[in-house]
């Protein structure tokens, strides 16, 4: 190992940990900032939730006053009932004074003790239906007071809820206040922690091109590994798998699972790992860049044994043969691209010089 991939490292350790502290500050921004909208909305449910409460005890209210009306029509009824048969009393005693005076002396000898006793017996019928009215008239009456007496409780929630209403609404209000100014303090800090982010990105991106000064291209390239040729690059090959022709822009060279692969040529491996889409097919797989625009890629492997971003050296073991993907079994794919333009390898291959 050189001192290049020595100091390579060294700085590999230190900027992804500051990296690392910008990531986690943002992240704790952003925890905050939910935290405060959480509080907004739990608000905002709580005063939904009161102006339920008050929707309810106002259309209890109304049912209250239409009840109260009910009975005053009624309370009015009765009286007006009573003042009739009081009338009606007083007719009936008028009219038997009346016959007290005109009475004939002989009819007062042969019925008028008869007449006497009919006219009594009106007045007690009157006077007891007055007298049930009056009793419901004092029910209605209590009624009413138990009406009003409810109303009143009513009205009272009613105010306080709109109180608290008021109360909740204005802590509303302080709560987005105090959100839009958590926004306007932290969106500035947010943009410089962004700015911080990124020069540190463009850092790391500047010293890697840098280190990888050392990157080349020199034929013939490494073997990557031993085998057999089992399928060379061919753009109108029939693929095995799909049925259909497909251009094969690498060659494959079938070895049992678990054979080494190396590193063909110095370069910086710049992608490891599986993907989807259009390169699902490739099962797991690793880019290498070298120099000029050329990269070389290694499919299908069962193991990767380098990580991203790493420095390889022309002979390096990368991975390990395996059938990941599309594939009917065990065997490297092996790509040359230059500027991402598929190459046959063939003419490049078969060094065992390091
Ligand atoms: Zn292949």
């Amino acid at each position: 190992m050189n001192i290049f991939y020595i100091l390579f490292f060294l700085f590999l350790e230190k900027i992804p940990q500051e990296l690392q502290e910008v990531w986690s500050e943002i992240d704790s921004i952003y925890i905050d900032l939910d935290l405060h909208k959480d509080m907004v909305e739990e608000k905002k449910t709580s005063i939904q939730e009161s102006e339920e409460k008050v929707n309810f005890i106002e259309s209890d209210i109304e049912t209250l006053t239409n009840r109260k009306t009910k009975f005053f029509a009624l309370r009015s009824q009765l009286e007006e009932e009573i003042e009739q048969q009081y009338s009606r009393l007083s007719s009936v005693l008028n009219d038997s004074l009346k016959d007290k005076q005109i009475i004939p002396s002989w009819f007062m000898v042969f019925g008028y003790d008869k007449h006497l006793d009919a006219y009594q017996q009106k007045v007690k019928g009157l006077t007891g239906s007055i007298s049930s009215m009056e009793s419901s008239l004092s029910k209605v009456s209590i009624d009413i007071n138990a009406i009003e007496d409810l109303l009143n409780s009513s009205l009272s929630k009613k105010d306080k809820l709109y109180e608290t209403l008021a109360k909740k609404e204005f802590e509303l209000s302080e709560s987005i206040d105090a959100l839009e100014e958590f926004n306007s303090t932290y969106e500035q800090e947010i943009i410089d922690l962004r700015n911080e982010r990124n020069r540190l990105e463009l850092e790391i991106e500047a010293e890697t091109i840098l280190t990888y000064r050392g990157a080349r291209w020199e034929l013939p390239l490494y073997k990557p590994c031993e085998g057999r040729l089992s399928s060379p690059f061919d753009p109108n090959r029939l693929h095995p798998v799909l049925g259909y022709v497909r251009p094969h822009n690498g060659q494959d060279i079938a070895a049992p699972k678990g054979t080494p692969i190396y590193a063909a040529e110095t370069g910086r491996v710049i992608f490891v790992g599986e993907k989807s889409g259009n390169w699902a097919g490739l099962g797991k797989f690793i880019i290498i860049q070298h120099a000029e625009g050329w990269t070389t890629r290694y499919a299908h492997l069962s193991k990767i044994l380098i990580d991203n971003e790493k420095a390889v050296k022309r002979g390096d073991l990368i991975g390990l043969v395996g059938s990941t993907g599309l594939s009917t079994g065990p065997h490297l794919h092996f790509e040359t691209r230059k500027n991402d333009v598929p190459y046959d390898p063939y003419p490049y291959l078969n060094s065992n010089e390091k």
